[in-house]
């Protein structure tokens, strides 16, 4: 899926395209253009799991989307991260750290909402079960999470 994982990345989060991901109950935090031109070029689209943290605050699972950015006619991509935590106000501007830690599957289309909606509950599920794994807990304890925010690393 990924030639090097897990991968580490940081980068602000930005208004997305609307595509409506708070109302299907997954609202997902957009990286800019830049952070997601900073990835390889030859990274899989799909969805990923991994560990997430907003600013200095605590680390949290989350589940990722790597797909084709629709505003770009699909020529660029968008890197997308729906943080398994509720918060309690958006966060807009702020820094987001991310690990991704493995792949989940390809992106699929899909036939109705219902059917998009129980994908993304069990991609979740996924992230959730796979992270509770020994090899991938202790990646939530890694010092990346604790760099100054200021400093934006994409891997190194
Ligand atoms: P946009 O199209 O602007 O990305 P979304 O509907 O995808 O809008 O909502 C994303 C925004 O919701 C994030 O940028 C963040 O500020 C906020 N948000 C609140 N809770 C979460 C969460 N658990 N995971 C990701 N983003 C969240
Ligand atoms: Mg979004």
């Amino acid at each position: 899926a990924m030639r090097q994982l897990p991968y580490f990345c940081r980068g602000e989060v930005v208004k997305g395209f609307g595509r409506g991901s708070k109302e299907l109950g997954v609202p997902t935090a957009n990286f800019s253009e830049q952070v997601v031109e900073s990835f390889p070029s030859d990274i899989t689209t799909g969805i990923y799991y991994g560990w997430a943290c907003v600013g200095n605050g605590d680390v949290h699972k989350m589940v990722l989307s790597i797909g084709w950015n629709p505003f770009y006619k699909n020529i660029k991509k968008s890197v997308e991260t729906h943080i398994i935590h509720t918060f309690k106000e958006d966060f807009y501007g702020e820094i987001l750290s991310i690990v991704i830690v493995g792949y989940i599957r390809p992106e699929k289309n899909f036939d109705s909402l219902e059917a998009l909606i129980s994908a993304i509950q069990e991609d979740i599920e996924e992230a959730k079960r796979q992270l509770d794994l020994p090899e991938h807990l202790k990646l939530k304890e890694d010092n990346f999470f604790h760099l100054p925010e200021s400093k934006i690393v994409n891997n190194h």
